[in-house]
């Protein structure tokens, strides 16, 4: 009978049939969810001959759920996800108005999930805007709760933000609010426990990759306390609870600010192997790393608490509804966010049977309409079966 994944002593204990809830997500999620899982499953039985297998789950969510039950993200759904550890999604529609908040932000913030993990990598055959776009391989550790993403803000002229401007200049002697009538106030929580979790995190990534180098990426240089923290509080932790690991070489941590971060991606990816960064300079970074391996339409993604060893794993582009119902969304985000969900339970034969048919089927010029230019390209359906045949 399948079983759930389950977490005990830091340790994700995986059966061999585990039950593995999914949201199909809206949009493009219904065409490239049915393939993906096809996909998933063959992957599966090549790897292991039949000794696992995978119980999928449908869990609802978004338009799917709202047509249903008239709720976007039903409570059930979520202790669904919460009670099985893992999940895997297609897009999500956000309603507009009404003050729904973002289903994405909305799953992350219940399951506390501190690190967004964005591995960039290129695939033979994409189109690349730079010369050598297989030099960069590089993993990204964003923190996900903290930061200006905490929403802590008052707008120009209203009330609150008055008393905000007011305390700020009579009690904490701030003189340099350049327009205090006419400014708008945002607050940045950076703490030391939201950024060591996040480190320790890129760190053990890392080590159990056998990369050596992490790089610390802030803005230091301006925000001394709260981008210039989670520098100082990463080189802490790197020392107390890796020592032993930078002492014999097997790790280096450095750091860089984010602005050269943005330069040196482009002039000499290959310097880096996994990065850490706060929230925001995090959105900035997976955006331009994804774009300059062409990977904007493919990147995968996973959100995650190593501490709970709760994770969702993501298909990283909107519902697309442009092409939805068409079959001819490329299904590789999701694809490769599976194969972070194989890596994360050790099925990693599974993620390198699915990453290499992959490889083999973009080196053959197979690609779904998004990428293949004025070449004849392959439906969703066609795809997944070139990739199967692959495998
Ligand atoms: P949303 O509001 O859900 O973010 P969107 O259309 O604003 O949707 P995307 O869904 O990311 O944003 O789409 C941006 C463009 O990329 C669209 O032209 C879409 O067709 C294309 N696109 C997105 N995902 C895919 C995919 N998996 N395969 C092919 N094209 C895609």
């Amino acid at each position: 009978m399948a079983e759930k994944v389950t977490f005990k002593n830091g340790k994700l204990h995986v059966p061999a049939d585990p039950i593995i809830p999914y949201i199909e997500g809206d949009g493009v999620g219904q065409d490239i969810w049915q393939n993906a899982q096809l996909v998933f499953d063959r992957a599966v039985e090549k790897a292991y001959k039949g000794s696992r297998k995978i119980e999928w789950l449908e869990v609802l969510a978004g338009k799917k759920a709202f047509s249903q039950s008239g709720v976007w993200l039903p409570d059930a759904s979520l202790e669904v996800i919460k009670s099985h550890l893992l999940a895997i999604k297609g897009p999500l529609e956000t309603p507009v108005g009404g003050g729904i908040r973002s289903l994405n932000v909305a799953l992350r913030q219940e399951l506390d999930l501190f690190a967004c993990v964005r591995p960039v990598r290129y695939f033979q055959g994409v189109p690349s805007p730079l010369k050598h776009p297989e030099k960069t391989d590089i993993t990204i550790f964003r923190e996900n709760t903290e930061d200006i993403y905490a929403g802590i803000e008052w707008e120009a002229g209203s009330s609150q933000v008055q008393k905000v401007i007011e305390f700020l200049q009579t009690q904490m002697q701030v003189q340099k609010i350049r327009f205090p009538e006419s400014s708008s106030i945002g607050i940045k929580p950076i703490s030391i426990e939201g950024s060591k979790r996040l480190i320790r995190s890129a760190i053990d990534y890392a080590l159990a990759k056998g990369l050596r180098k992490v790089t610390l990426v802030h803005k230091g240089n301006i925000q001394k306390f709260t981008e210039g923290g989670f520098r100082k509080w990463g080189y802490e932790l790197a020392q107390e609870e890796y020592a032993a690991e930078l002492e014999k070489g097997r790790l280096v941590v450095d750091d860089i600010i984010a602005d050269n971060f943005l330069q040196q991606i482009l002039l000499n990816p290959e310097r880096f192997d996994v990065v850490a960064l706060t929230n925001l300079n995090g959105d900035y970074a997976s955006d331009a790393l994804a774009a300059q391996v062409g990977g904007i339409g493919i990147s995968p993604g996973a959100n995650i608490n190593y501490q709970t060893g709760h994770a969702i794993f993501e298909a990283t582009h909107g519902t697309a509804p442009d092409i939805t119902g068409q079959d001819k969304a490329n299904p590789c985000s999701l694809l490769l966010s599976g194969c972070m969900l194989f890596e994360y339970i050790g099925w990693k034969e599974a993620a390198d049977l699915i990453t290499a048919a992959i490889e083999k089927s973009f080196a053959a010029g197979c690609f779904t309409a998004d990428l293949a230019g004025e070449a004849p390209s392959y439906s969703t359906s066609e795809f997944a079966q070139v990739l199967i045949e692959n495998l």
